[in-house]
């Protein structure tokens, strides 16, 4: 119903409405609420505490006092009382102040609470008056020209329109299995709830209801992708390519690759990701995917987010796999003779496997006979760039390796389109690496450590968050350098950051490989990319600027050869939130404990932040903080999808809310 139908709502405020993302009277009512203000309790002023937000009730001792404050800013100051304790009230820009809270008169105050010396007081409390009966009034995602409370008076009014028997999309059976209330009860209770308790019953629910929706939704996605696979590859292990290796492949590698293979050979072009921590070996599963799809006729392409990254792909897998015969190419974009050769070859299929940046995506490019996509630390590459290197052949199948750790609740959202495998076994030999903790002013000491590190013919990384020095008072390249050149005086010392010319850095990365320059100064760009075995000692500056996925990475880069590793981590920082996340970091090397360690600190949005995945807004659920209803409507999707009750009548509303939900992304395409 066109939210025009409701009172007061004529074709301006509809406008307005649309806005706001209620263009019909449904929308209307799962516009839900972005919080809500509790008048429904009151505290006395003398158990006010510090900071916390209460409502008072008081009486006001004297008209409030006006005052002009710098900037010619109004103030008002007044006091009131409960009759035991005093409160003070100061209010600023508000000129009705004197003719709305009249001396002698009692009235509500809610606000934060803080103490000046023994006396609390609020600052710019909101206020009603005494007899308005005690509530919990929702508040509305607002915008120009239409407040809250208008929005408010919309939803009661599209309220009194439902049915006593408003059709619910969640069938009985499923309300019953999983405690969830009838939808009619949720609605008027997330608009309006009487009790707390209330808002939670009807918040449960519809939460439940929208990440349901969801997973079922990406299932059907999942399912829908799937292409024909146009030439299924024999079914075999790729022995031969194994026997090239100088290592015997981890379990996990052996089942990842097992997977891919018997993906490729199946019915359905393969969309698989490989998961796994930094060292876990997934360049390996890559390339054993790589053989079979070659040896058939056809094309691959690895493609990695960084210069730095793919020409190290490049070197280790044309060093493994041109001897076998296997042409490589690698293609890092600009108009050079060699690069125009590179996509020559790669037109005429000269060239079977091809390394590349997203220059793999440029117009320039074309493939003979394209056969397998790989994109390499995808989090970093949005889901259109895997399509658009994809659609240079006819329905390749699809690799995505991803060194973030996603935790297994999470994973099916974020990759709510791929099959996963998960690398989660280290090659042999690896040695945990020991993190430490300090403060700036140990910096000394810990160069006297990296210099013993240096002793023994090992090598290092510094790692500072700036370039250039700025007001942030964080650690630059231009101020570190010089100090690091002088505390390891004879010590070859490089830099590598994001603004040197793509062959400066090169230039630097193959000195540090060869072992020639020893330390190696350097802003994130290391974070990818880098493996030096011998590598063994990484200092962090101002550690606490970044979270703890990220720092996993960067330390990722060391340990990876048989010496013992040590990651130093240098911090100022006294925030608790920060101070917590560095010692989570210090105390595991497991990449599933720290990252499921980021999502309760920080939330879900690390995760789904780099990705440009298309999954729908959430409006109501927070996946952190409704992890335990997302386990349970996740286990409540499959038990919906195995059974194929999804195509039964009792669940067509349900598929209706699934089509609406996705239709809003506009990006994926779900067929219902
Ligand atoms: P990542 O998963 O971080 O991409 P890589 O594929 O770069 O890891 O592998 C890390 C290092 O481990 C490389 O030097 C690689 O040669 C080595 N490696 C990979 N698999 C094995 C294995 N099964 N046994 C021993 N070393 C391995
Ligand atoms: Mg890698």
């Amino acid at each position: 119903m066109d939210i025009q139908k409701l009172k007061g709502v004529g074709k301006k405020r509809a406008e307005l409405f649309g806005k706001l993302g209620a263009p019909t009277v449904g929308d209307l009512l799962r516009l839900y609420p972005r919080d809500y203000q509790d008048w429904s309790g009151v505290t006395p002023i003398s158990d006010a505490g510090t900071d916390e937000v209460c409502v008072v009730r008081g009486e006001v001792v004297a008209p409030p006092t006006e005052q002009r404050i710098r900037g010619g800013k109004l103030m008002h100051r007044c006091t009131v009382t409960d009759g035991e304790a005093d409160m003070r009230l100061t209010f600023f820009n508000n000129r009705y102040i004197p003719g709305l809270l009249k001396e002698g008169e009692t009235y509500l105050f809610r606000g934060r609470v803080s103490y000046t010396g023994r006396t609390p007081a609020m600052v710019s409390p909101e206020f009603s008056p005494e007899d308005r009966s005690a509530e919990i009034v929702p508040i509305y995602p607002a915008t120009q020209g239409l407040a809250t409370r208008s929005v408010a008076q919309a939803v009661k009014s599209a309220l009194a329109l439902l049915p006593d028997t408003l059709e619910d999309p969640l069938p009985p059976e499923i309300r019953e299995r999983y405690k969830l209330c009838y939808l009619g009860y949720a609605l008027e209770n997330i608009h309006f709830p009487r009790t707390k308790e209330d808002l939670e019953i009807a918040r449960r629910r519809l939460v439940f209801e929208e990440f349901l929706v969801l997973q079922l939704g990406l299932m059907e996605i999942k399912s829908g992708n799937r292409q024909e696979n146009l030439h299924p590859l024999p079914g075999d292990f790729p022995e031969d390519f194994t026997r090239l290796l100088p290592f015997k492949l981890t379990g996990a590698q052996q089942r990842a690759i097992a997977e891919g293979i018997k993906d490729m050979s199946g019915p359905a072009t393969m969309n698989r990701l490989v998961q796994g921590d930094v060292g876990s070996g997934k360049t390996a599963v890559a390339a054993a995917l790589c053989w079979p799809v070659i040896k058939s006729g056809r094309q691959a392409a690895l493609m990695a987010p960084t210069e730095i990254l793919a020409s190290q792909h490049y070197k280790s897998l044309s060093g493994l796999l041109e001897p076998a015969g296997i042409r490589c190419g690698l293609l890092t974009g600009g108009a050079g003779a060699r690069q125009r050769q590179v996509r020559e070859g790669i037109s005429s299929g000269d060239i079977e496997l091809v390394i590349g940046t997203h220059a793999l995506i440029s117009e320039k490019v074309e493939f003979h006979k394209l056969g397998l996509v790989i994109t390499d630390e995808q989090h970093r590459f949005g889901v259109k760039q895997r399509m658009a290197l994809a659609q240079k052949g006819a329905s390749p199948h699809m690799l995505v390796m991803s060194a973030t750790p996603i935790p297994r609740t999470l994973a099916l959202m974020a990759y709510g389109d791929l099959d996963v495998s998960v690398l989660d076994e280290l090659p042999p030999g690896r040695q945990e690496i020991a993190t430490y903790l300090i403060t700036p002013d140990k910096r000394e000491r810990a160069f006297g450590y990296v210099r013993e590190f240096l002793k023994e013919g090992r090598q290092g990384y510094l790692i500072c968050p700036l370039i250039e020095g700025d007001e942030s008072g964080m650690m630059s390249l231009e101020e570190y350098l010089p100090r690091v050149r002088a505390a390891f005086p004879g010590v070859a010392v490089a830099a590598l950051h994001g603004k040197m010319k793509p062959q400066e850095k090169e230039q630097a990365m193959a000195d540090f490989a060869r072992g020639d320059t020893k330390l190696l100064v350097a802003t994130t760009v290391v974070e990818v990319g880098m493996d030096v075995p011998n590598a063994a000692i990484m200092l962090i500056e101002n550690a606490e600027r970044y979270g703890l996925s990220q720092l996993h990475q960067l330390r990722g880069r060391i340990g990876r050869g048989k010496y013992q590793s040590a990651c130093i981590l240098i911090s100022a920082a006294k925030n608790p939130e920060s101070v917590e996340r560095l010692k989570v970091f210090k105390s595991t090397n497991d990449g599933f404990t720290i990252a499921d360690a980021d999502l309760k600190l920080r939330g879900p949005g690390d995760f789904f932040g780099q990705r440009q995945h298309g999954l729908p807004q959430l409006k109501i659920a927070g996946i952190s903080m409704d992890m335990e209803l997302l386990r349970e409507a996740q286990k409540c999707a499959r038990r919906i999808y195995r059974s194929g009750a999804l195509e039964g009548c009792d669940y067509k509303l349900l598929r209706d809310e699934i089509r609406r939900l996705f239709e809003k992304t506009g990006s994926e395409r779900i067929a219902l």
